[in-house]
């Protein structure tokens, strides 16, 4: 894929958003816009299923809105709400560690700045970014497994790690897009550029992707046709 197509290739995945049922979407939904329950479901969604985290968060929120309402539920009952999140005696100790540094050293509130972010336990250059777009509205590019794999896939870069991802993104993409990406290709991984199985037959914009590291054996023996 050429960079100049870019704009088209979002115009088309964000027409096929609205009709794709995908896990992600239950995530955000449940997440909505306050920056404190982004973080919250940004930690407990590493090493899990979106799915799954979307349940565990709905029970959570329904507890909790603030670093405080984490404090006060005791260590062994917060591990039995985030259960079945992968590792989650780990996260319990983690969101405690977390709420006590935001109390400590943010009044309480999610940091807006990335440096703030990332000093925060647990927190990474994916998470922060996440929640810096979603929580704030500011312009940075969240590279996830999903964007790293299917920006390769597309030829459009060419990295090993989701961090020369974010670094050759920034050098390509208009930072109009920036905030698109990781909505959109989180949703065509888990929709049909799968990790092991893409379904190219069935992708939308086909016609752009360069294919890069995609087998055309595998591919057509996924193909309904075949
Ligand atoms: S054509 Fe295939 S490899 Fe390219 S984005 Fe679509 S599903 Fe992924």
């Amino acid at each position: 894929m050429k960079v100049e197509e870019l704009p088209q290739v979002i115009n088309i995945l964000k027409k096929h958003y609205g009709n794709w049922n995908v896990p992600v979407k239950d995530l955000a939904t449940r997440r909505g816009k306050d920056p404190f329950k982004i973080l919250i479901c940004a930690l407990l969604s590493t090493r899990t299923r979106d799915e799954i985290t979307a349940k565990v968060c709905d029970k959570l929120f329904q507890r909790i809105s603030k670093p405080e309402d984490i404090l006060n539920i005791p260590l062994d009952e917060l591990e039995r709400t985030l259960y079945p999140v992968g590792f989650y005696r780990n996260k319990a100790k983690q969101l405690k560690l977390l709420c006590l540094k935001l109390l400590k050293d943010f009044d309480g509130n999610v940091p807006s700045h990335f440096e703030g972010l990332i000093s925060l336990p647990g927190v990474g250059r994916k998470v922060a970014n996440l929640v810096l777009s979603e929580g704030f509205n500011i312009p940075t590019l969240c590279v996830d497994t999903h964007v790293h794999r299917i920006t390769n896939r597309w030829c459009l870069i060419d990295t090993k790690t989701p961090q020369e991802t974010e670094k050759q993104l920034k050098e390509l993409v208009p930072k109009r897009y920036w905030r698109q990406i990781n909505k959109l290709l989180v949703a065509l991984g888990q929709k049909i550029c799968t990790p092991r199985k893409p379904k190219c037959f069935d992708c939308p914009i086909e016609n752009f992707c360069g294919k890069c590291g995609v087998s055309s054996a595998g591919l057509l023996s996924q193909s309904p046709l075949a």
